[in-house]
């Protein structure tokens, strides 16, 4: 999945997805059921609207079966808990997605704590998390981004055992629990925020380098230590009158300077954006396969 340095995480999401459908197959000849996704949508931002049509397409290719409820912006947090409620008792649905963000008035950590662990695909439900961090414990779901991180790292065969990692970003959905799986992976873990000094300095010490800052180009070549593996999650407009959209994305790495230093490195688009929807999958998939089973929670 490296080719020129470049770690190609749209190869990679492709060999997973491929996984994934003949996992349904197997699942439905089993079970005489597909897996199912629900995805719950507040509102009319215009993002958030392709990233549930990505999704859905994603699941319709893998043949997982797609529910969705689509809430006006102006529906109360009580509707949105009652929505939940529905997809958490209903049997043909393995994994429930809120879109986040949600609309102001309602409040996002009371509808993610609302969602059925054992149907938390995202990962984000405050139990899934706390097991994260815990020594011993295990999580029903890991959020997709930071797992699409470590397949990344896996499925080009990057030691995490023994090596120091930086991670940029500490935010909920991305940079504490990538931090948290390194850490369960036995990495040396230094976690980097807007408040971190010298980041510079520790960056240049680690082995691998997840950058999630949102800061368009900021960790520059030099700071990368030679051989070190890099993945870059920032995804950040920036103006080009080249293009047709006015914009092109780039990471929080210096992408061409970066690369000088690196073993692999991500590229944006195509690195981490592809591994996300892939991880959604599995985990429904995962989770689908717990239930046919028997061996959910609850
Ligand atoms: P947040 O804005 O929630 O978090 C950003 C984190 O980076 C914060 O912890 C912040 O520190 C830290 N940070 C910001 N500026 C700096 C700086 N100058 N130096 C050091 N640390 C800094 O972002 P997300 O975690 O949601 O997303 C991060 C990036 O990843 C974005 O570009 C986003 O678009 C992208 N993304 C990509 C996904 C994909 O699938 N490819 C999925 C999700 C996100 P502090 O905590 O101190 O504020």
């Amino acid at each position: 999945f490296v080719s020129d340095k470049i770690l190609d995480g749209k190869a990679v999401a492709a060999q997973i997805r491929a996984e994934v459908a003949a996992t349904v197959n197997l699942l439905k000849d089993k079970h005489g059921k597909a897996p199912g996704l629900a995805v719950v949508i507040v509102g009319e931002r215009k993002d958030s609207q392709t990233y549930v049509r990505m999704k859905k397409k994603a699941c319709e290719e893998v043949g997982i079966a797609s529910f969705g409820a689509d809430l006006p912006e102006t529906a109360t947090q009580q509707e949105v808990l009652d929505t939940v409620a529905q997809l958490n008792a209903d049997p043909n649905v393995h994994g429930i997605l809120v879109q986040l963000p949600l609309p102001k008035h309602i409040d996002e950590q009371l509808v993610l704590a609302a969602i059925s662990v054992d149907k938390d695909v995202d990962g984000f439900h405050p139990l899934n998390m706390g097991r994260l961090c815990m020594k011993g414990r295990e999580p029903l779901f890991v959020p997709c981004t930071p797992l699409g991180c470590i397949e990344l790292l896996d499925r080009t065969n990057t030691q995490i055992s023994g090596r120091r990692a930086a991670v940029i970003g500490r935010s909920n959905i991305v940079g504490m629990p990538v931090a948290l799986l390194l850490i369960k992976r036995n990495a040396t873990v230094t976690l980097c925020h807007s408040a971190t000094q010298n980041m510079e300095q520790v960056v240049r010490e680690a082995d691998i380098v997840i950058a999630a800052a949102g800061q368009a180009e900021m960790i520059k070549g030099s700071w990368i230590k030679p051989g070190a593996v890099v993945i870059d999650v920032g995804t950040n407009p920036v103006d080009d009158a080249t293009k047709k959209a006015g914009y092109r994305l780039v990471g929080d790495c210096a992408f061409e300077e970066c690369k000088e230093n690196a073993a692999a490195i991500t590229p944006v688009p195509g690195g981490v954006g592809p591994m996300t929807i892939a991880m959604l999958l599995k985990n429904t998939v995962n989770s689908a396969a717990r239930f046919f089973d028997g061996t959910c929670t609850h």
